[in-house]
């Protein structure tokens, strides 16, 4: 099974990093749930020595999704979290970060109340606006870290422009990638250094594991990167690698869907007259609609839209009966959350604000279900409002 190098997207997620067991032809990577390896004789080994440092499940995953997102080498991690927190240790104390304003809640609350503790400096700005960004750096910024579209606002930065002027300074680039999933975008493409993942969300697809990756292009982050992750030792275990890898087989034809049904959804909340408007980079209205043309392969599975007050969120969230109330998001099942008092609780109430994170903003994860039950449920809870 090995891949030439002219290998589209959909036989890459199936096939890349994957070979036949070599003691089994079983053609599925097994779990190898084993934490150390016998050797031949003293210093003769496989290549496999202890299970924090190397294992073949968590190898496949890593060569998977390397691929898919068309970088040199991949670091699975214990959670999305820990994916963000290895990239981190790049820097050093005394270091600046400029990061995009809207970030994932965790994001922000790892960098202001974790590393701050650790001398790092973060500036947040909107990054759509590559002079904001430009205006941002400083003599000691040693990293852009970018993420969208963002949560649960969907707002764009153009990755292009931003890697533009981030390199132009000699900062590298690394994209939150977990909204969009790789089928949509591949930051790469457009110069990004690392690209991470809350494999959590889209690449597992199926909210039953929670892990991280990073993929890395440039030699020195690929090596630190492969240190970080057996020094600190936030690995991803290997029944999770398994399950992502099961995932990532079928992410375009998943992803095909959650396309199709974003957008469906979006168009009939946004012509409901209950919702006074919608955020969905799909829709003509949304104002980076051209950027998510020329970025984006379709707009996603994420929806937020406004209610007006929280009691008119309240009473939609507690009378959906097919698409849940949780958080998370990119599974086939449909979600329905409150950031401001769910993922975004942690940010400061004056930031909810400025960011457009209003008591009245519910958010969707658009499963894979038929669109039609979707649409009666949500019909049927906006009666409720
Ligand atoms: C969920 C999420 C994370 C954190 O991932 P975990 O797997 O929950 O630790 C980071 N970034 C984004 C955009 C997310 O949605």
């Amino acid at each position: 099974m090995k891949l030439d190098n002219t290998a589209r997207f959909s036989t890459i997620c199936i096939h890349a990093g994957q070979e036949p067991d070599p003691s089994t032809g079983a053609i599925v990577t097994p779990i190898y749930q084993t934490s150390t390896y016998v050797q031949d004789a003293l210093g003769q080994h496989k290549g496999y020595e202890y299970a924090r440092t190397q294992n073949p499940t968590r190898a496949a995953l890593e060569a998977n999704v390397a691929a898919i997102e068309n970088g040199v080498a991949g670091f699975a991690f214990a959670s999305g979290m820990a994916a963000i927190g290895a990239v981190m240790t790049l820097l050093s104390a005394g270091d600046h970060v400029v990061v995009t304003d809207n970030t994932y809640g965790g994001t922000y609350r790892l960098f202001e109340k974790v590393l701050r503790k650790y001398q790092l400096d973060f500036s947040y700005v909107d990054t759509a606006n590559p002079d904001a960004i430009a205006a941002a750096i400083r003599p000691t910024t040693k990293l852009l870290f970018l993420e969208t579209p963002t949560n649960p606002t969907l707002r764009l930065t153009d990755i292009r422009a931003a890697c533009d002027v981030a390199h132009a300074r000699n900062v590298p680039v690394v994209v939150d990638n977990t909204f969009a999933s790789p089928f949509i975008q591949r930051p790469i493409d457009f110069g990004a250094d690392m690209v991470l993942h809350s494999t959590t969300k889209f690449l597992n697809g199926h909210s039953d594991s929670v892990g991280g990756l990073v993929v890395a292009v440039q030699p020195d982050h690929v090596e630190w990167l492969r240190f970080v992750q057996n020094a600190e030792g936030a690995i991803l275990g290997p029944m999770d690698a398994w399950l992502v890898l099961r995932g990532t087989k079928t992410l375009p034809v998943r992803m095909e869907r959650h396309n199709a049904n974003g957008l469906a959804l979006a168009q009939f909340l946004e012509a409901h007259p209950k919702v006074k408007a919608v955020h969905y980079p799909g829709l003509p209205s949304h104002p980076q609609h051209a950027l998510a043309c020329r970025q984006m392969r379709g707009f996603g599975g994420l929806i937020s839209f406004e209610l007006g007050s929280l009691d008119h969120a309240r009473a939609l969230l507690n009378h959906t009966r097919l698409i849940a109330l949780a958080e998370s998001l990119g599974g086939v099942e449909s979600l329905i959350s409150h950031p401001a008092t769910m993922t975004h609780a942690s940010v400061p109430a004056a930031t909810r604000q400025a960011l457009g994170i209003t008591d009245g903003l519910v958010r969707i994860s658009v499963g894979i279900e038929d669109i039609d039950d979707l649409r009666a449920d949500l019909a049927r809870a906006l009666d409720a409002v």
